[in-house]
């Protein structure tokens, strides 16, 4: 992370695919800044769990385990109600306060392509049981 200068490329990237406009508030990555204006910046996303807690949140089934990590939302089922993103222990679900749906991460890929600095990176994890 410490190549990271805040360009924000990533969460452009990622609102582009996600809805087709280049807006930083639409963005499932998140980068901020860590112990005021001239610290580090960290980047904030989705870690793909496996047994997201954010799906057991959603009292309407509106997100659903990912196979091989992560959610899946069901728009038209979501009421919007935040839960998720209150359940998700690293903040990874932002709330589109446009639309009051969860802004979530569909792991593309696009956000590692677009960083110039090559500080992200999509990786497949293999379970073991
Ligand atoms: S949004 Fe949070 S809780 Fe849900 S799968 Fe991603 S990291 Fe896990
Ligand atoms: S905001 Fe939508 S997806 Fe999230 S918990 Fe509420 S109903 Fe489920």
């Amino acid at each position: 992370m410490g190549r990271c200068i805040g360009c924000y490329n990533c969460m452009f990237a990622c609102a582009r695919t996600l809805y087709g406009v280049l807006s930083i508030g639409k963005s499932a990555i998140q980068i901020r800044t860590q112990g005021g204006i001239e610290g580090n910046f960290i980047v904030v996303t989705c870690r793909g769990c496996l047994d997201p807690q954010c799906a057991k949140a959603c009292k309407v089934g509106a997100l659903k385990p990912r196979k091989g990590g992560g959610v899946l939302l069901d728009k038209e089922k979501c009421t919007g109600c935040g839960e998720c993103s209150v359940a998700c222990l690293i903040g990874a679900i932002t709330m589109d306060p446009e639309t009051k749906k969860p802004i979530v991460c569909v792991h593309c890929g696009a956000c590692t392509r677009f960083c110039p600095h090559n500080v992200l990176s999509l990786e497949k994890v293999e379970v073991l049981v």
